[in-house]
């Protein structure tokens, strides 16, 4: 492991607007420095006030993303993890609201002796020892602070990079600036003026970008390379075009292509940079231009809201990926889904797929979903509220219990088969769940857990025959358990379990019906697909070659 001070630093800004791609553009680096064989992490620092984004609207901010110790952080740790192929923690996201929560925390301990409380140095510095904290026992870490340079709120993000450098020397930090070149059609340009006032910008308050990356919709010409290079002050080959692509995956080796780790080298002092991007490559041509293709319908309320599904959808990619095959989704709006159109609705599609959600709207089109998964024997896939719907469905249609349901939807619920997690610790005792007290009130079931999987199930099969397999949770529902053995003797079965609580349900005589109360899509990689959900694409591909 190395010593704190040998961890070197890029701090990724990013100008004009946001948007632009920051977490891509800082991952694919990471990525690439990773496969050279150096121990890389990644760390965003949100200047937004919201102590986490737990409580964001997916609506503003896109989706939630769980880490495996319990952390909800902005939604490009997902792409962090998914490029890098590591776990992320706690650590790696933070934002001014958790700054600010710390230093007054201090403060009132009587941390700081009778000092006054400042931005600089108290807020600064706690900023500082955090992406300290985040680098520690790594040889790089990429930081990126989120926002655009010239907001407010972003200042003492941009005055703690600028102190760190200082602090650590220039061998052992350097500065990319993210820009936008646009392209004006009416006057057939790129242009650059932006990129120059944002570097202005950046400049006004000492920190002087090392290299550009520029993104665009066509390919920067190399004059616009060099009028770029000369006016923000940066050497020619530091310039770096990251134009529209076909999927994410390919940037790290768009940017390989235009040699960026030499001037990283040179900067940071690095030696000579040869990454194995072989295998990577392989994977990208299959996303681009896969043999393949299958349908699943993807039945939603935030259909409008892709983001909001952003880790499941990339998902789906890797599954792809890994099999060779295009993965078209059909994105359902749940609430327009009746007994009278499904059968129309779903007539070319291959599986169906309901992820996870939070309320009452949309559920009964869901449910009607589930039912015609669950007849037709089309592969289906339950993620969280997913799973919980899928044991409503069966309780009412198979079991005949009318009045099952969850108490999400009906609090005074006469059969409720889906319940509160405090219910689950009243009747079945505390030690089976780490709580986690949810600003909005009851307890929340957050980050990975260990989940026994029954040998001989589908969940067993796909997992590789695992006996306990690590996925990551984010709900405050749960099974309840006392509906278990009426659901077994007719046809369902719990394939997974953490202690008494269930977590994965499947259905016997089905080709792939599955239920899991973990979120699978937070762990998948490209390089490393989740089984549940590869597992699920397999059958798809299945039903539509056995058509
Ligand atoms: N709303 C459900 C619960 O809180 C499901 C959550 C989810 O799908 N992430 O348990």
């Amino acid at each position: 492991m190395t010593k704190k001070s040998d961890t070197k630093y890029i701090f990724v800004t990013g100008g004009v607007l946001s948007s632009l791609g920051k977490g891509i553009a800082s991952a694919s680096i990471a990525t690439l420095l990773k496969n050279v064989g150096f121990k890389v992490s990644i760390l965003k620092a949100d200047p937004y006030i919201n102590v986490d984004p737990g409580t964001m609207s997916p609506l503003e901010h896109g989706e939630v993303f769980v880490t495996d110790d319990g952390a909800e952080t902005d939604l490009d740790l997902g792409h962090y993890e998914r490029f890098l192929d590591e776990n992320l923690s706690q650590k790696n996201n933070f934002t001014t609201g958790k700054v600010y929560s710390s230093v007054i925390e201090k403060e009132r301990r009587g941390d700081y002796l009778g000092e006054t409380i400042q931005v600089i140095p108290h807020i600064v510095g706690e900023i500082v020892n955090r992406i300290k904290k985040a680098g520690e026992g790594n040889d790089i870490l990429l930081v990126e602070i989120g926002g655009t340079v010239g907001d407010i709120e972003g200042l003492p993000f941009l005055e703690a990079i600028r102190a760190l450098r200082i602090e650590v020397g220039r061998k052992n930090a350097m500065n990319i600036h993210l820009t936008l070149v646009p392209y004006i059609k009416v006057a057939g340009e790129l242009k650059t003026k932006p990129t120059q006032h944002s570097v202005g910008e950046l400049r006004r308050i000492g920190i002087t970008p090392d290299m550009i990356v520029c993104r665009c919709e066509i390919p920067l010409t190399n004059e616009l390379k060099y009028k770029i290079a000369a006016s923000c002050g940066v050497d020619r080959n530091c310039v770096i075009e990251s134009s529209d692509s076909r999927s994410i995956y390919q940037v790290p080796l768009l940017f390989l292509k235009q040699d960026i780790l030499i001037p990283i080298s040179d900067m940071l002092d690095l030696g000579k940079l040869t990454p194995d991007m072989s295998n990577w490559d392989m994977l990208v041509k299959r996303v681009i231009a896969p043999k393949d293709e299958v349908s699943i319908a993807l039945v939603g309320k935030y259909i409008d809201l892709k983001e909001s599904y952003k880790s499941l959808t990339e998902a789906i990619i890797h599954a792809g990926a890994n099999l060779d095959t295009r993965v078209n989704i059909k994105w359902c709006d749940s609430e327009k889904i009746q007994k009278e159109n499904v059968d129309e609705l779903f007539r070319d599609i291959d599986g169906i797929l309901i992820p996870g959600g939070f309320g009452t709207r949309g559920i009964e089109g869901k449910i009607i979903s589930i039912e015609y998964a669950r007849k037709n024997k089309i592969p289906f896939l339950g993620i969280c509220l997913g799973m919980q719907l899928s044991i409503i469905e069966f309780c009412r249609n198979v079991l005949n219990i009318k009045d099952a349901n969850s108490s999400e939807f009906d609090e005074n619920t006469k059969e409720p088969v889906i319940y509160l997690i405090d219910n689950f610790i009243d009747t079945c005792g505390k030690k089976q769940i780490r709580t986690h007290k949810s600003p909005l009130g009851g307890t929340m079931r957050l980050g990975g857990y260990d989940c026994n999987v029954v040998s001989g199930s589908l969940l067993s099969k796909i997992y590789n025959g695992a006996k306990k397999i690590r996925e990551r949770h984010r709900h405050r529902y749960e099974a309840n358990p006392k509906y278990k053995d009426q659901l077994e003797k007719a046809g369902f079965m719990v394939c997974g379990e953490s202690n008494s609580l269930i977590e994965a349900i499947e259905l016997k005589k089905h080709p792939f019906f599955l239920g899991v109360q973990f979120h699978p899509e937070f762990t998948s990689r490209l390089t490393k697909p989740n089984p549940a959900i590869l597992g699920y694409i397999k059958a798809a591909s299945d039903h539509h070659h056995a058509k």
